[in-house]
């Protein structure tokens, strides 16, 4: 190559060095990422690995492709989305090009064989890319199964009539022969509170806190399938809510740890109260009950059947959480809290973010809970004991996700800072 030739081509690289990774994403394959206007992240599949939220690019910050690569400059994103070695020069001048939208200066010292040899290699990078992001699927896919398994078996081995229905008896102030009947709630006698699982990292250790009676309900996918399941652990002895304390050892000040739990899949899931039935291994709503009423928790819907009747025409179902009712949210709605605000690291006050009311629009069936499709009227259950702007937004969020298909949906509110099942544990009236 020529001393003119080397300088043009050192310009070349120089000016590619450059150009930011706001510059370069628009001539970059990145049209399938969507763009986050609150974190000023774009976020989507990865043109070479795939996924569905793998790759995020930050401008001026820097991008990740999770579980293959990362870095701060637009070269090498380029080169990581367009299956270029950065280590090979050819491949360096190639990743230099697509930033600039321009191609390499002449005088290069490539001849046919090259170009083709980089194109065979880009596309079996590519090739290994997908088969190991295809592995790493697998991998989480065996692993979810494994769990959905353990869920399962737990709700399968649990007894119907057990100490669950005393449990809400007392909770809703009933006598046992006057609850609703709830055929897929069932006691598992002695079930171990593990603390400090993560099922993400198995090299956590958790801890056997103790181990004591639980009511567990399945979670089931519109499939019909149980795909997890809810568990509540039960202390007769403690009113009002019948749930025993249970306290973080490592901080045993702190505020106590959740009486309930999920294992395997909850999201996109409904644990079955009211108006179901089961089918060769299946859990299946009614289809000649067109109205559905669902609360986060279990006490509160089987409050509301109570109520009501229960209905005959009516499906009730818990969603297990407000996430799982309420399903992702649009990151535009999001909004500052307007009381509350949060130390910093720097000891500096800062608003609390809430998810906004609006529903992400993309959303796919196991994001959030399902209705079934032929139902035209909906209720939903609020309980007010959490924090009610975020508690409001996550409602009204779930109303317009669950509205869409064009179902009525309503909200019941219970008086602020009480759930319905407070309210009958405050009654006066006792069993
Ligand atoms: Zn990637």
């Amino acid at each position: 190559m020529s001393a003119v030739a080397a300088r043009l081509r050192d310009l070349f690289v120089e000016e590619a060095r450059g150009v930011g990774i706001g510059e370069a994403m628009p001539l970059l394959p990145l049209g399938g990422l969507r763009a986050m206007s609150v974190t000023g992240e774009h976020v989507g599949p990865c043109p070479l690995c795939g996924g569905r939220d793998r790759l995020q690019v930050k401008p001026g910050v820097g991008w990740l492709c999770r579980g293959a690569a990362e870095g701060r400059d637009a070269i090498g994103l380029a080169a990581h989305v367009l299956g270029l070695d950065l280590k090979r020069g050819g491949d360096f001048l190639e990743a230099c090009a697509a930033v600039l939208g321009r191609s390499v200066p002449d005088g290069r010292d490539e001849d046919e064989a090259a170009t083709r040899e980089r194109a065979e290699r880009i596309a079996a990078r590519k090739q290994a890319a997908e088969a190991s992001a295809a592995q790493r699927e697998g991998e989480a896919h065996d692993f979810r199964a494994a769990e959905q398994a353990k869920a399962r078996g737990k709700w399968q081995h649990g007894e119907p009539d057990g100490l669950h229905l005393t449990y809400l008896a007392r909770r809703l102030q009933r006598y046992i022969r006057d609850l609703p009947v709830a055929p897929f709630l069932r006691t598992i006698a002695a079930e171990t509170y593990w603390h400090g699982r993560d099922e993400r990292d198995p090299r956590r250790v958790p801890v056997e806190l103790f181990t004591g009676p639980a009511m567990v309900a399945p979670f089931v996918a519109p499939s019909g399938h149980v795909i997890g399941c809810h568990l509540t652990w039960i202390d007769l002895a403690r009113r009002p809510k019948f749930r025993p304390l249970i306290l973080d050892p490592a901080a045993p000040r702190g505020d106590p740890l959740p009486s309930k739990k999920m294992r395997g899949t909850k999201k996109g899931g409904l644990i079955p109260l009211i108006g179901f039935y089961q089918h060769d291994g299946l859990i299946l709503p009614d289809p000649h009950r067109p109205r559905f009423v669902s609360g986060e928790g279990i006490e509160n819907t089987v409050i509301a059947a109570l109520a009501e009747g229960p209905r005959a025409d009516t499906i009730y179902a818990a969603a297990g959480d407000l996430g799982n009712l309420a399903g992702p949210a649009d990151q535009t709605s999001r909004f500052t809290h307007p009381e509350i605000r949060k130390p910093d690291k720097n000891g500096v006050m800062r608003p609390v973010f809430v998810k906004g009311p609006i529903p992400r629009a993309d959303q796919s069936p196991d994001d959030a809970m399902q209705v079934p499709p032929w139902v035209n009227e909906i209720l939903l259950i609020a309980d007010s004991d959490s924090e009610p702007y975020a508690t409001a937004s996550d409602m009204a969020r779930g109303k317009a996700r669950l509205g869409a298909g064009g179902a009525i949906v309503g909200i019941a509110w219970p008086p602020a800072g009480m759930d319905f099942s407070d309210i009958v544990s405050l009654s006066p009236l006792g069993n």
